[in-house]
């Protein structure tokens, strides 16, 4: 043990970002750790599958311990308590309302930088399978989560290490589980057959939170699965590929105009890195011309005889910009009623 104070005294210093289970980490390697990158996803831990604890270190942080285990592996450790002094833990914070906050969307900043694991929380995909209902509008109502198949009482588990709060039974939702995390995520589990966790609760990723089931609305065993900022549900497919059980990234950027019905996940394009690094004045800028636009659009309501080439004409357009306009095609068939953005 003698070289161990010197590696304790190395690894205190090491920025919590490092790689979450180094195999046989040694001084030459643990100088050379590097933060792991932002945007690099980070693989679904396997619950249940940890290596016994040989011993445990100290480290400058006292909610921080290294933990070195036998079969030669060590990991960062963090008390799950230590979280209640967040001011997370405490803002809103109601157990009998699934939601308690009261922002208004506007109020929430353009973009929120979410930590959602590092080398001291881990994440664990509450369920690996194809998504079967996706989040989004979906026949004129609108399904606040991703729909998981489950065959009924298979283990559930916490995504992100967090406290719970909320464990009860709601008409529509059935049993749920609402986990809030230290990134200010909550993310909710509902339909549970059984929950295994009370309010007030801390959990680490990849605890069973429950059983799954078909509770309250629900046509048949599946886990209708939520994640939720300030209240404000998005589609949890932003987060986690659930079909490869990955989260796509360690810290995910919460764009605002995620957090509607109508923005489903879509994969991001080649000009990702330049949106992550947008800066917040020309996020606004960006959102005072969509809005000037909006307000300068203009409508048609379809009157019989109305054709394309009519409304193009009187509203000095062409077919195809207005076609743009609507998700419409050319040949699409103008229903008399229907209201057109012409501008
Ligand atoms: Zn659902």
């Amino acid at each position: 043990m003698r070289g161990l104070p010197i590696l304790t005294a190395v690894l205190a210093f090491l920025p919590l970002t490092a790689g979450a289970q180094q195999p046989r980490l040694s001084l030459k390697e643990a100088e050379l750790l590097v933060p792991r990158e932002i945007r690099k996803p980070v693989k679904s831990m396997i619950p249940g599958n940890n290596p016994t604890v040989h011993d445990t270190l100290d480290t400058s942080d006292p909610a921080i311990k290294i933990v070195l285990c036998n079969d030669g592996t060590w990991h960062y450790s963090r008390d799950l308590s230590a979280m209640a002094d967040s001011a997370v833990f405490r803002k809103a914070w109601n157990e009998n309302v699934l939601n308690p906050y009261n922002t208004k969307l506007e109020d929430l900043p353009f973009r929120a930088t979410l930590c959602l694991a590092d080398s001291a929380s881990r994440f664990c995909c509450p369920r690996q399978v194809k998504v079967f209902s996706p989040f989004g509008w979906r026949r004129r109502r609108n399904h606040t989560g991703v729909d998981l198949p489950l065959p009924m009482r298979t283990p559930v588990y916490a995504a992100f290490d967090g406290r719970v709060r909320c464990s009860m039974y709601n008409r529509g939702y059935g049993n749920i589980v609402v986990i809030r995390h230290a990134s200010g995520l909550e993310t909710s589990y509902a339909h549970l057959a059984e929950r295994k966790v009370e309010a007030g609760d801390y959990v680490a990723a990849g605890d069973v939170i429950g059983l799954g089931g078909s509770t309250g609305r629900s046509s048949g065993p599946h886990l209708h699965f939520e994640t939720r900022y300030e209240g404000y549900c998005f589609d949890p497919q932003w987060l986690i590929d659930f079909e490869t059980g990955t989260l796509r990234h360690g810290y995910f950027v919460l764009k605002r105009k995620y957090l509607t019905p109508s923005s489903k996940y879509y994969p991001e394009s080649e000009d990702e890195e330049e949106e992550i690094y947008k800066t917040e004045e020309e996020d606004r800028a960006e959102a005072e011309r969509i809005a000037k636009e909006m307000a300068a659009a203009q409508y048609h309501t379809i009157k019989s005889g109305d054709t394309l080439l009519g409304l193009a004409a009187k509203y000095h357009t062409t077919v195809n910009a207005i076609c743009k306009l609507n998700g419409i095609t050319s040949t699409t068939t103008l229903r008399i009623g229907r209201k057109l953005r012409v501008r």
